[in-house]
């Protein structure tokens, strides 16, 4: 029996979960990245695999399904720096410990792993949190990998394999379906193949601009930064503020969460949730907000990160440290039903997007899908 060759463009989380996940699958693998190394959404995000707030049904489930797989490749690539860390969302209001009391109650049936937690509590588990919280709730099912060494590392790995190359630098141009295959145009030649996956994230014009034309997709733009590593650590595990509450479906939908005061002026205008993923150098990453209107804003704006950094300053109660580099991302969005856009007009062609802000959460569970369409 021939090896079958798949043809992956794009190569952030997405393409490279794939890619791997083909090779782990006996798949002969060329990856098309147009630029020398991840340099999107891929890299420039928290590194959060994140569980908690998650929407009970096929979105909860596909995050878990790549927890699970994300964790064997950590054991596999200790590079990743995946780390079964929690989290911990922290509530400042009684409106708040109200819609966590209500989520701690409805957890165990959606499979999470939490427990509410007193201002000592938090304490214990994070001494580093001694601010203003009133109550908080540990997700044990939530994740950490390094995001600025994950992409890039899966591919490398995937580089490193005797079945694969990756043409990096080069761009796809079109791609067609022939008797026998798939045939790539790109910027390295023509490719034939037995299929391809197209994983462009939020380039929604390209080698796939037809199959995406009038698709519900919509693009985000967020902004973040990161700080000097927090003087004494004491934060092992991810934060999450009162604001995640209004954000994140599996606190919003409940029906407690109706009961939230207006947020504050600029979290409803720029969208703002405090997250703090800690870094292994003891640094945080810092954000994010939401901004939909294109075109995005070229610049960065300081209220926005000024806000992050009083309410960390409320959540540990003691200053925040330095910030030593800002930056802003873009993912897709599907604004459709379910947690991601597949387009698989033919068993030989896979087109997957808009994953928006679960693609580090969720890559490796989108591969698991594919790859049970193509296998
Ligand atoms: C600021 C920010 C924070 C986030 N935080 C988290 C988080 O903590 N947890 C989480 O689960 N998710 C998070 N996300 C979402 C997550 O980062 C994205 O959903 C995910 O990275 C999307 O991966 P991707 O591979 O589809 O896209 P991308 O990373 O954009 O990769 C697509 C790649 O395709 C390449 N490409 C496109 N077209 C072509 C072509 N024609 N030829 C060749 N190459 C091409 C691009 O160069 C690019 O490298 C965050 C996103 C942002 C922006």
């Amino acid at each position: 029996m021939t090896t079958k060759h798949l043809i992956i463009v794009g190569g952030g989380i997405l393409g490279g979960q794939h890619a791997l996940l083909a090779l782990d699958l006996g798949f002969r693998v060329t990856v098309v990245e147009r630029d020398p190394a991840p340099v999107s959404a891929s890299v420039r995000n928290f590194g959060l695999i994140w569980l908690s707030g998650r929407r009970p049904g096929p979105e909860l489930e596909l995050a878990r399904r790549s927890r699970t797989r994300w964790e064997q490749l950590g054991a596999r690539f200790p590079e990743l720096g995946f780390r079964p860390a929690g989290s911990l969302t922290v509530a400042r209001t009684v409106e708040e410990v109200a819609v966590l009391e209500a989520y701690v109650a409805v957890a165990p049936d959606r499979g999470l792993d939490v427990e509410l937690l007193d201002p000592d509590g938090m304490a214990r588990i994070a001494p580093a949190v001694r601010g203003d919280g009133l109550a908080g709730v540990l997700c044990r099912d939530d994740a950490i990998v390094e995001p600025r060494r994950a992409a890039p590392a899966i591919l490398d790995a995937v580089e490193a394999h005797e079945r694969a190359r990756v043409l990096r630098g080069h761009l796809v141009h079109e791609v067609e379906l022939t008797d026998s295959g798939v045939r790539v145009h790109s910027t390295a030649g023509v490719l034939e193949g037995d299929a391809v996956v197209g994983c462009p994230g939020a380039e929604h014009g390209g080698p796939f601009s037809d199959l995406l034309a009038g698709a519900p997709l919509e693009r985000c733009r967020l902004e973040m930064l990161e700080t000097e590593p927090l003087l004494g650590g004491g934060l092992p595990l991810a934060l999450a503020d009162g604001d995640s509450l209004r954000y994140y479906p599996g606190f919003a939908e409940l029906p407690e969460a109706a009961a939230l005061p207006p947020a504050e002026p600029i979290v409803a205008r720029e969208r703002i949730q405090l997250l703090v993923a800690p870094r292994l150098d003891g640094s945080l990453t810092v954000g994010d907000s939401h901004r939909y209107d294109e075109p995005f804003p070229f610049d960065l704006d300081e209220h926005v990160a000024d806000h992050w950094l009083c309410r960390i300053e409320q959540l540990l109660g003691v200053q925040a440290p330095r910030v030593r580099r800002r930056w802003w991302g873009v993912y897709s969005r599907h604004t459709g039903p379910g947690p991601y856009l597949r387009v698989s007009p033919d068993p030989r062609l896979h087109v997957v997007t808009g994953i928006a802000g679960m693609g580090m959460t969720a890559s490796a569970g989108v591969a698991l899908d594919t790859m049970e369409l193509i296998s």
